[in-house]
């Protein structure tokens, strides 16, 4: 970043999941457990009922499960229509002839704030060659650059990111996309027998555009609480709100994409970004990979976070205050308060993370103290174990 040196990592960004191939699974799985798929169903209508839902006057279950990503009309209906606070843009291409290369990029800066936009890239190989993107992270300004001109800035740029010509490479595809990403997540539905999952939901960090990792993360959990809801029949918006509770370790991490964008009218060093991430990895690279991979791999810890944050001002005694202006005052409170929880989630989790046994109970109790459990584990990043 910016001149720093680089930091290297082993097994973090090391899979690559066939959408075709999964999907293709999963149907299988679910028709063969009973499951009965409607291909090319557009739902049009949901009306929350005493006893049920019913989708398009014709469909009616228990419980709704609103999938339907980032642009589901019934998440923009619970949100209000409201504008997200920060969007990820993401512009890249797969192609062959770059330079043989078995290892990626997670994150990678060599520029500094351009059009009000500090770039980021990440390559990887992939089957059809290899797989580069840059990104940035932006407010929702009708004045934000497009993403067709976010393509014009990597194609100027990619040449020197990968030492390579445009005549190079043989792209196979172009893939892009933006990710809205709401203070105000995961999203509580508003109303009885309607639960948000994956992009809908908005469960994903506002600083990566894994949603599908995320989701993965969280499937155990998801599963276990939708289950449970359905065994007590906990269909209210109170109990179903349960299971996509506050998360701390999701909502600090909104000061960290505060810190890596730019506001449209704002000025701030054009080397400010770069300097900062140099800093801080840096200082999570000198306390070693039980800070460094849970982070890159999206999971926010009290402890790893508190160690980062004591090591960067041992580093920059500084630092605090230069990034200060660029994120203001209000939004340094509110994360302090964020930062507090999330240290308290990781107490309560450790007091009570081994009385499994509340949850055994039958009923409602059961199924609340499950949720109760599992917020305060995935909120505090005590998931982590149990992915690897
Ligand atoms: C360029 C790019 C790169 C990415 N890279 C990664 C990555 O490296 N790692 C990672 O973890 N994630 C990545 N993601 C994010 C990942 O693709 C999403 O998080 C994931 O697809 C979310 O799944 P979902 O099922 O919640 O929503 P979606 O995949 O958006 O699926 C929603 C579905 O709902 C359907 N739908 C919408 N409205 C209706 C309606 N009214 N009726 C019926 N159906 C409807 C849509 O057609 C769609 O099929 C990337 C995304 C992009 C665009």
């Amino acid at each position: 970043m910016g001149g720093a040196s680089d930091l290297y990592v082993k097994d973090v960004l090391n899979l690559g999941v066939s959408p075709e191939g999964l999907l293709d699974r999963l149907k299988a799985k679910f028709l063969s457990q009973g499951g009965v798929l409607r291909e090319g169903f557009a739902i049009e209508s949901v009306v929350v009922q005493r006893d049920g839902v019913l989708v398009n006057g014709e469909v009616k279950g228990r419980l709704l499960l609103d999938g339907m990503g980032h642009f589901s009309p019934i998440a923009q209906q619970a949100r209000g229509g409201q504008k997200p606070e920060g969007v990820c843009l993401v512009v890249g291409t797969c192609g062959e002839g770059f330079p043989e290369s078995n290892s990626g990029d997670l994150i990678y800066s060599f520029t500094p704030i351009v059009n009000q936009c500090q770039y980021f890239w990440e390559a990887f190989p992939a089957k059809d060659g290899r797989t580069t993107y840059l990104f940035t992270y932006v407010d929702a300004d009708s004045d934000r650059m497009s993403l067709t001109e976010l393509f014009g800035e990597y194609f100027r740029l990619l040449p020197e990111y990968q030492g390579v010509t445009l005549e190079d490479i043989q792209f196979k595809r172009a893939l892009y996309g933006f990710f809205p990403c709401y203070e105000d997540s995961p999203l509580v539905m508003p109303w009885d027998r309607i639960l948000a999952i994956g992009d809908s939901s908005g469960l994903q960090s506002p600083l990566s555009f894994g949603g599908f990792g995320a989701m993965l993360r969280h499937l155990d959990r998801l599963v276990e609480g939708i289950c449970g809801a359905l065994a007590a029949d906990c269909l209210d918006q109170r109990d179903l709100a349960l299971i996509q509770s506050y998360q701390p370790n999701l909502s600090v991490t909104w000061l960290f994409q505060k810190t890596m964008s730019v506001g449209m009218g704002q000025k701030i060093p054009p080397d400010q970004i770069n300097w900062l991430l140099a800093e801080v990895f840096a200082a999570m690279a000198g306390l070693g990979d039980r800070v460094l991979r849970p982070f890159l791999q999206d999971v926010v810890q009290f402890g790893a976070l508190s160690k980062t944050l004591g090591a960067a001002t041992v580093r920059q005694p500084t630092i605090a205050i230069r990034i200060l202006p660029q994120v203001g005052v209000g939004a340094l409170v509110e994360w302090l308060g964020h930062f507090l929880s999330l240290g308290m989630y990781s107490l309560l989790y450790a007091v009570f993370g081994r009385m499994l046994w509340l949850g055994e109970r039958a009923g409602r109790g059961g199924f609340v103290w499950r949720c109760r459990l599992s917020a305060w584990k995935y909120g505090s990043g005590n998931d982590y174990g149990d992915h690897g």
